[in-house]
């Protein structure tokens, strides 16, 4: 890896948090060569995280989610190409081409692209509105303003981003009916035990769960839509919202000769090709677990981070981070706070070591072949940072239990 000179030209793509958190870093690196930022959204780079919190719920207006205000944008001093999509990559010549036929030739290109919302689609009602950009929530606000008070709003996923509209919705005078497929919401991400531990939350939020929903069919009606399960039951709500998780955009990609494999396949150092590199949601990164070496791709905010200071210094400088990576995620939804430290998988062993569901405040360890992978809290900020000790270096179950950093 040859460092960044400033005859350099970087160009990034995807003006979200990671494209816009690596012009920064790389300003604040050193590198004074030229930078050039795509993004396919016509707004400046913004914050996701609050459209279904603060945004829905009416208490920020989305201007408020900028994470570029315009002088930042001055004195990044990268050249910015917002609405305009990449549609093909050059590895070997480092050049992006824009949809409107314009050619971005540089030295180093970084695919910061993100994901989008996975679509919902039925015959008569077409694609459900979802929520992932600013667009979005603007659209939806729309809708919203237009519902009386106890408005019905069908919420089809009961994931993280399902819980935190239902959150925002009922903070508006709505009613959301939560539909989630699986027996328990985040069950097949946060496995059996924690997923039960969580079930009571809408319930004690005033929101309505309807687990083991299969939904087959969205009609349009008066006052807004029918929606059609599997047993021939049926559900009227003023409006819907699919909350499914989110699907990769990548196909402009296919035929660049990168491995694109669930996202832009990276090593450690978030490398793609020489001079190529991907970052964020997007990116399938070689991660050293406390378990070995794995290659995941994680949608956290703080990842995207992390990703973007990683790839800017070691580009910049070619140091490396002193420490592996501690992925963390958070959630706010029906009035708790769900954080969680590590990535494990959802069939890894648990240990409740702290409160209890009953409480409404605990604390989880993850394990795998006795050692901690991830922390689990809800509504337990303090003592889940106190244990992200746990996961810098590989520790045993045994040992933590030991240790028991969380109530330090
Ligand atoms: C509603 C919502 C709530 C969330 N809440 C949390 C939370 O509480 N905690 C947490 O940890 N994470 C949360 N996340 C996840 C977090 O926001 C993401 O992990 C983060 O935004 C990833 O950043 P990114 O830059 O990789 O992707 P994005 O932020 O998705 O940015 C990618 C950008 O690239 C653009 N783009 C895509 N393809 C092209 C192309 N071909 N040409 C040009 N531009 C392109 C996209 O339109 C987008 O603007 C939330 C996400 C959403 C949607």
């Amino acid at each position: 890896m040859s460092q960044l000179t400033p005859s350099d030209h970087v160009v990034v793509v995807g003006a979200g948090l990671a494209g816009w958190r690596v012009v920064e870093s790389l300003r604040r690196d050193g590198f004074t060569g030229e930078v050039t930022l795509i993004g396919d959204e016509p707004h400046a780079p913004y914050d996701r995280p609050p459209l279904s919190k603060q945004v829905l719920s009416g208490k920020w207006d989305v201007a408020k989610t900028t994470l570029a205000t315009s002088s930042q944008l001055a004195d990044s001093a990268a050249t910015l190409r917002l609405g305009v999509r990449a549609i093909r990559l050059d590895v070997e010549s480092t050049t992006v081409e824009l949809a409107e036929g314009s050619l971005v030739a540089g030295t180093h290109v970084i695919l910061a692209t993100g994901a989008r919302a996975r679509a919902l689609h039925f015959p008569a009602a077409g694609e459900l509105p979802s929520l992932r950009n600013h667009d979005d929530v603007v659209r939806l606000g729309g809708v919203l303003e237009g519902l009386a008070p106890g408005g019905v709003v069908a919420v089809i996923g009961g994931g993280f981003v399902g819980a935190e509209v239902a959150t925002s919705l009922t903070a508006r005078g709505l009613r959301p009916v939560v539909l989630e497929a699986a027996a328990r919401p985040l069950l097949g991400v946060l496995g059996e035990e924690v997923s039960a531990w969580l079930e009571r939350l809408p319930a004690d939020a005033g929101v309505e769960l309807r687990t083991n929903q299969r939904l087959v069919d969205v009609a349009l009606v008066e006052a807004g839509y029918e929606l059609l399960f599997d047993d021939g039951s049926r559900l009227r709500a003023n409006a819907v919202l699919a909350a499914v998780g989110s699907a990769l955009d990548t196909a402009w990609l296919e035929g660049s000769g990168l491995t694109i494999d669930d996202g832009v396949v990276v090593d450690a150092d978030l490398q793609a090709a020489p001079n190529v590199a991907a970052i964020g949601d997007v990116a399938r990164f070689r991660w050293t677990s406390s378990l070995g070496e794995e290659l995941v791709r994680i949608e956290h905010w703080q990842v995207a981070v992390d990703h973007a200071s990683h790839l800017a210094r070691y580009w910049t400088t070619g140091e490396r981070p002193a420490a592996p990576m501690v992925p963390y995620f958070w959630s706010d939804q029906y009035g708790k706070k769900i954080q969680l430290l590590g990535h494990p998988h959802p069939s890894d062993d648990v240990a409740l070591v702290s409160g209890t569901p009953e409480e409404g405040k605990w604390l989880a360890l993850f394990s795998r072949d006795g050692v901690v992978t991830g922390i689990i809290a809800l509504s337990q900020p303090r003592a889940l940072m106190l244990s992200r000790e746990l996961l810098t270096a590989p520790t045993t179950l045994d040992d933590a239990l030991g240790l028991k950093p969380w109530v330090a």
